[in-house]
């Protein structure tokens, strides 16, 4: 009794709750891994972009991952971001004929978009398990 009155209802919910079973995972390093949010170590990809269905080191259900298009959206801003400097840049500094932009800069958005897309999903899966964050609901409504 008297350590639920030191620590408080919010510590106990966690203590019995299947994370508590787990080392904390740090969120940035495993979803950039492709790593499972809660135990950092089963695989959270089962192809490029297809999550597992679950982990295969601690069970994890990954039924709750809903990523939609946030990490497209983080790579279009970060992608556009370097590409387009980086071709103001050439055109201001040494104004290139048009093809060479293209030949520059097509096969850069290619491989900077493919290349950034898993880790930057993994990170949204993981932020998203690390804040519990979910779908918006009205009290009493729903399940
Ligand atoms: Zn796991």
């Amino acid at each position: 009794m008297a350590a639920f009155l030191l620590f408080g209802p919010a510590f106990w919910s966690f203590a019995m709750s299947d994370d508590f079973q787990f080392p904390p995972v740090n969120p940035l390093t495993a979803g950039l891994a492709g790593r499972c949010p809660r135990c950092g170590q089963g695989k959270l990809f089962s192809g490029w972009l297809d999550t597992a269905p679950k982990c295969t080191h601690c069970g994890l259900d990954y039924s709750f991952i809903d990523s939609a298009d946030g990490p497209a959206v983080f790579v279009i801003f970060i992608v556009g971001a370097i590409v387009v400097g980086a071709a103001f840049f050439v055109e201001f500094n040494y104004q290139p004929p048009y093809w060479l932009h293209l030949v520059l800069w097509i096969p850069l958005i290619l491989i900077l978009s493919i290349g950034m897309l898993r880790p930057l999903k993994g990170l949204m899966i993981a932020q998203q398990f690390a804040h519990k964050a979910q779908e918006g609901r009205l009290e009493g409504q729903g399940d």
